[in-house]
């Protein structure tokens, strides 16, 4: 129970990686919010996390945004804002890919790619930031990747767009560490998700002869991270990267 009461948001929570924190949250008495694009997902995640919620009085509700979008994400986060009174921690976790070489990637590729990825963090933040500083207290939990650190061939948005995650929560967290706010970031290694299953066996092959563990990573691997930096246990950390990779960058 180590979120009983808490209101969190979490972008990307209708699948993968999101879905499972926004799971385990919801198992540590946690009020829980989701934004996607696509309602399906989305009522599929709401009756999975009603089921493992610690208890049947918390909320679990889906917001059908494109987290690209600044007006709609403001228009989104102001009524939560009403609904709720205040939301204690942020999950910025939506993302997708759009894998090519720089040679074929168009100009769309690009733009979408960091419009969702990256711009986002700023949609978000930028709505919800005000009211985390009024309150002197909030967790902003931005999920980047292990390629923002190390690149990767055929992802120049993809690891752009991570890497710039990585440098806004180091200057968000600056900028609102006087304000007993909290900013991190976690940089999964290779995850067990939809996101994956689009790689073929030759591309796994060639991952798993990368990390030391010889494994992927499950999405509960980068729950409970994301618990961790949720709950109190992290008060005192901020800006951080933390790796959860089986040891790829070690
Ligand atoms: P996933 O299963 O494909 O989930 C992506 C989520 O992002 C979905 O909930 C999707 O919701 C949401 N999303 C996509 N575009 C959106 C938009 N425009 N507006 C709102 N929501 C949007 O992928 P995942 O593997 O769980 O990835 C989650 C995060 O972890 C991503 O940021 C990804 O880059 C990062 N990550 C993943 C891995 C990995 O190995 N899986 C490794 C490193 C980092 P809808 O479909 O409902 O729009």
């Amino acid at each position: 129970m180590m979120l009983k009461g808490q209101k969190v948001l979490i972008t990307g929570g209708t699948s993968g990686i999101g879905r499972e924190i926004a799971a385990v949250f919801a198992e540590h008495g946690a009020d829980v919010a989701i934004m996607g694009t696509n309602p399906d997902k989305g009522l599929v995640a709401i009756q999975e996390i009603e089921k493992v919620r610690e208890n049947k009085e918390q909320s679990v509700i889906f917001e059908r945004v494109d987290v690209s979008d600044h007006q709609s994400v403001k228009q989104a986060v102001t009524k939560l804002l009403t609904d709720w009174k205040g939301v204690d921690v942020l999950v910025n976790c939506a993302g997708i890919t759009r894998d090519k070489l720089l040679m074929k990637m168009t100009e769309d590729d690009w733009d979408t790619v960091i419009d969702v990825n990256l711009k986002s963090l700023y949609n978000l933040c930028h709505a919800l930031v005000r009211p985390m500083m009024k309150a002197r207290r909030g967790k902003i939990i931005n999920i980047s990747s292990v390629v923002g650190i190390t690149g990767n061939p055929g992802q120049v948005n993809y690891c752009s767009s991570k890497a710039g995650i990585i440098g806004f929560t180091q200057s968000l967290a600056k900028e609102l560490a006087p304000r007993g706010i909290n900013v991190n970031c976690i940089a999964p290694g290779f995850i067990a998700t939809p996101m994956t299953d689009e790689l073929n066996d030759e591309q796994k092959k060639q991952i798993l002869s990368k990390i030391p563990m010889a494994k992927l990573g499950s999405p509960r691997d980068i729950a409970n991270a994301a618990l961790f930096l949720a709950s109190n246990l992290s008060d005192y950390m901020t800006g951080e990267v933390f790796a959860v990779d089986g040891g790829m960058t070690a």
